[in-house]
């Protein structure tokens, strides 16, 4: 007869005073701790769980205390999801924000005790990786820094010139010119959906025009009889051009040719561009402004400029970001699709091992909302039974996967190697 397996769950001290346990005893309180290891045990006596589960059950359980935001493993094969928090920061940008989430100095010369530029760090960093631009500012994100263009560039209903082309819905219903609109602002609409020409430019421009917008179709495309006006082209204007690129792409990326830079629109001549931080530039939530000193001076004078400032925990990752290359999001598009395949097979193996309904398959990942619409990423996945997908989403972590042919896909584009465990131990977890 096997021995009762529920006799070798370990003990509750013994947990805590391993190593395991030592970060969650330093960052929470130790009732906190000890409550979750109980609850843990508690599983592992019903079976549940295995005793080997319990250390990881409860740590994994203290990463939901006090907070309903959880952490979710991205097996979608969409790199940059709008709803799952989009770009994860890296360890040293992490760190970053927990250096600065006490008092710190974001607004403090600490060498002549005097108020300093608030995250002047951020911004010499940015302005250090896109030297073309003349002066840079950061907003709480590319539609706040759409907003402040508006807000001060176009003040007293003058004319935001936007191709017909190119005005978009950016995601749960929002859209571009009408966040334009809001401020005031009129638009402008040249061309039509899939043909404007330099001249519909030309002929809109007069007294009232405020600038020319033009906007990345970040998240559709439009294929067959088709013509834009090239950024250069547009610069030859006697008006300033705005330029949103979308994505926050700083240089030109070998696997993304058709995704807009802002280096490269810089010297093309936008005015200004506009991007996110938090697509596949890989950071925080952030509005990114680059361009002309005159213009990025304005609109940080601007009285609503205070409205749209990023808190020092933005400023603090968006710095690191920028210095402490690469990022999550940069060595997940640089991945061998091979190496894919090769933990997807190593992966469905391990869960074959345990009788599960697994096998390994060819997959295609998306950059996403943030960028490179229509372009499709060779990837790999585990198929699971479309069923265990309800399980996987409420398990601890979450596991967020792609429903196709009645089967649950785990994408592993998105998901990091060192998460590879944690996701064969959450499946079996939800289909033993
Ligand atoms: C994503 C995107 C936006 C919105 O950016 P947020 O940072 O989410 O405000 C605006 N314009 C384009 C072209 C985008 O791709």
């Amino acid at each position: 007869m096997r021995a009762d397996p529920r006799r070798h769950i370990p003990g509750t001290d013994t947990l805590l005073a391993s190593p395991e346990f030592a970060d969650a005893l330093r960052s929470l309180d130790r009732h906190t701790v000890k409550s979750a290891v109980v609850r843990a045990q508690q599983l592992a006596r019903t079976g549940q769980i295995t005793p080997g589960e319990v250390a990881d059950v409860a740590l994994m359980s203290l990463g939901t205390a006090g907070s309903t935001i959880r952490t979710v493993l991205n097996a979608t094969g969409v790199l940059v999801h709008t709803n799952l928090g989009r770009a994860p920061l890296s360890r040293a940008a992490v760190d970053a924000v927990c250096r600065a989430a006490g008092h710190t100095n974001v607004e403090f010369n600490l060498s002549s005790g005097s108020r300093d530029r608030r995250g002047r760090g951020a911004l010499d960093a940015l302005a250090a990786a896109v030297p073309a631009a003349e002066d840079v500012h950061i907003v709480n994100n590319n539609a706040a820094a759409l907003l402040l263009c508006a807000l001060a560039m176009a003040e007293g209903g003058r004319e935001i010139v936007v191709s017909r082309g190119e005005m978009v819905e950016i995601g749960d219903g929002f859209r571009i010119p009408e966040l334009l609109e809001s401020t005031g602002a009129r638009i402008r609409e040249v061309g039509t959906t899939n043909r404007t020409r330099l001249a519909d430019y030309a002929a809109a421009l007069g007294p009232d025009t405020a600038f020319v917008l033009k906007v990345h179709p970040s998240n559709y495309r439009i294929e067959g009889f088709v013509a834009d006006v090239p950024l250069a082209e547009l610069a030859t204007l006697d008006v300033p051009v705005v330029a949103d690129i979308g994505s926050g792409l700083l240089a030109p990326h070998p696997m993304l040719p058709d995704e807009p830079d802002a280096a490269t629109a810089v010297r093309s001549g936008a005015a200004l561009v506009t991007a996110s931080a938090d697509k596949l530039l890989g950071g925080p939530q952030a509005g990114l402004l680059l361009g002309k000193h005159v213009l990025v001076d304005k609109l940080r004078r601007h009285p609503s400029a205070r409205a749209l400032r990023v808190d020092k925990l933005t400023l603090a990752a968006l710095e690191s970001t920028l210095r402490e290359p690469p990022v999550p999001v940069a060595a997940r598009l640089d991945t061998d699709p091979t190496e894919l395949r090769g933990r997807a097979a190593t992966i469905a193996e391990r869960l074959s091992a345990a009788g599960i309904d697994a096998h390994a398959v060819e997959s295609h990942a998306t950059i996403g909302g943030g960028g490179a619409p229509g372009r499709w990423l060779p990837s790999a996945a585990v198929s699971l039974p479309e069923s265990v997908a309800p399980r996987l989403r409420t398990a601890e972590p979450a596991v967020v996967g792609r429903l196709e042919h009645s089967r649950c896909l785990l994408d592993l584009f998105a998901v990091t190697p060192d998460s590879d465990t944690a996701l064969i131990e959450v499946v079996r977890r939800c289909m033993s």
